[in-house]
């Protein structure tokens, strides 16, 4: 008998025809989830055990599987806790799934002496998969289309048809039910509940994929980066949930994608953008969750050490004046997700810029979002977002000012702050916040190289004294 987990629930991870599969509702009581994200969860196990051969067992703790002599083989789990659970019921264990490439491949990429970065690895993926290639040629001539997909948002919207929502079914109120009863139980979520939004099963997963890439794969690419306050999901799949539950194979997702632009349903620079995040980005912080090594989430090499502010923790935007993020923050109360530029650029700059202890952004992310997995957020949030391990992810930090937020969205012209100011009663935080974490970490980052015009502008500031005490002081965004 097959033991699955809650993010192996598609056709590719069967390796046996009965399976066990355990719904653990204490992991609910250890950590305060977004009540979407449970819901998410608890519906796509039970989804999931509806099918033939299914069992399903809820227990309190997984070590009670140990129990169980029935179990012969799983597929190998994607986090160190689970690893060691498998490793220790003495059943066969097989090559992780649900990634476009092996551990084995990228282990033996990373001792090969190249430098590992996203670009190579990325263009290997194409080759090996023979994805957008003609023979060792990259498509259109070009790897990489970032440049022409740098657009803002534009001022009447994409106009784009209403994202594919799944139906609330039977099942959902059965969960909602549960939930509100772990509530009454003294079990704390956070976020708002609401209409499930994300595919929870195979059938909804792939209705999802093909209403992607019919509607909106095409304008993916342009718009990638833009922020539209009116509009959260701009022209991004919403597929990292039903991916990361397991329910879609990546590959298919990518052959789906490339197949539209064969097709001549979308533009070439949208379905390489696509396709870069999905067998690129995807399986590259995939692998780096294991390269890095369990102490990875440890590390804080800027010595950040603030408490997230109680906004954050309750997810509440309306103790936040900066338009940027008390939007942000209510996006995620609402949906339980925000696409990566919110994530990187609003949320992840300001957690750098303000000092949040890293493990606590970290978690925050994962508990936060309904597509946070243990596996996914080091490599973002530690490396990419917060530089805390000091350059082995990105070369520099991801910070930025309040103008990168002003071309990038339509959030400051309703906003009490002025993003070019940074100083006095409308001094944009994010503006501010810059130059008060360059100057900050001014003696671990003075001598990056890709630094060097940010210092050369910091030593020019007249006014950073009036800077440094003013944000010293903020109270609140
Ligand atoms: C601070 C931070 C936190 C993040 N947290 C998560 C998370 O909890 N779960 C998650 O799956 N992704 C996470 N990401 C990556 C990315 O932001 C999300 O995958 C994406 O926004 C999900 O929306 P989408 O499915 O519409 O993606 P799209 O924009 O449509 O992109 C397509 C797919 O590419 C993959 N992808 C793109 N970038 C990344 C990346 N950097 N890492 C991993 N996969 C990527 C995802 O599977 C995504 O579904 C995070 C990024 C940052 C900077
Ligand atoms: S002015 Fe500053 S705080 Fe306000 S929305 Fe723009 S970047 Fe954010």
């Amino acid at each position: 008998m097959q033991l699955l987990f809650a993010d192996q629930l598609g056709p590719h991870f069967v390796v046996d025809q009965k399976i066990l599969l355990p719904e653990v509702l204490s992991q609910f009581k250890k950590r305060e989830y977004h009540r979407q994200k449970a819901h998410l969860i608890l519906y796509a196990i039970r989804s999931r055990a509806q099918d033939p051969g299914v069992e399903l067992v809820g227990i309190d703790n997984y070590r009670s599987l140990r129990e169980r002599s029935d179990l012969t083989i799983a597929v190998n789990p994607t986090s160190y806790p689970l690893r060691r659970l498998v490793g220790s019921l003495g059943v066969q264990v097989v090559q992780s799934r649900g990634f476009c490439s092996s551990e084995q491949e990228f282990a033996d990429l990373a001792s090969a002496g190249k430098q590992l970065r996203l670009e190579n690895f990325y263009r290997r993926q194409r080759k090996r998969l023979g994805l957008l290639m003609h023979g060792d040629e990259p498509e259109g001539g070009r790897w990489n289309f970032d440049s022409d997909n740098r657009l803002p948002p534009p001022k009447q919207g994409l106009g784009l048809p209403e994202p594919y929502w799944p139906e609330q079914d039977a099942l959902d109120d059965e969960v909602r039910a549960t939930l509100d009863e772990l509530e009454r139980q003294g079990v704390r979520f956070r976020g708002e509940d609401g209409p499930r939004k994300f595919a929870g099963n195979r059938e909804q997963a792939l209705r999802a994929l093909e209403d992607f890439i019919e509607n909106r794969l095409d304008l993916f690419g342009p718009y990638e980066d833009a922020i539209d306050s009116g509009d959260s999901w701009m022209a991004h799949s919403m597929l990292s949930a039903p991916m990361n539950l397991g329910l879609l194979d990546p590959l298919e997702v990518a052959g789906a994608a490339e197949d539209a632009y064969l097709k001549g349903k979308a533009r070439l620079e949208s379905v390489e953008g696509f396709i870069r995040q999905v067998i690129g980005w995807r399986d590259y912080v995939w692998h780096l969750y294991w390269h890095f090594g369990e102490h990875y989430t440890e590390l804080n090499r800027l010595g950040a050490s603030a408490e997230l502010p109680e906004s954050w923790k309750g997810l509440d935007g309306s103790q936040i004046d900066a338009q940027c993020l008390s939007s942000t923050i209510r996006e995620v109360a609402e949906n339980g997700w925000v696409h990566h530029i919110p994530r990187l650029m609003i949320l992840g700059n300001i957690a750098l810029q303000r000092g949040y202890a890293p493990g606590d952004v970290n978690d925050w992310f994962i508990d936060s979002f309904v597509d946070g997995t243990p596996w996914v957020m080091p490599a973002n949030v530690i490396g990419m977002s917060l530089y805390a391990d000091g350059g082995q992810m990105s070369t520099k930090p991801y910070a930025a000012g309040g103008a990168y937020i002003d071309r990038m969205s339509n959030h400051c012209g309703s906003c009490r702050f002025n993003p070019k100011k940074r100083v006095g009663e409308d001094a944009c935080p994010i503006t501010a916040g810059y130059w008060f974490f360059m100057e900050n970490n001014r003696a671990q980052l003075k001598s990056n190289f890709r630094l060097r015009n940010a210092y050369a502008g910091l030593s020019r500031l007249t006014d950073l004294e009036d800077v440094m005490e003013q944000e010293n002081n903020r109270r609140r965004l």
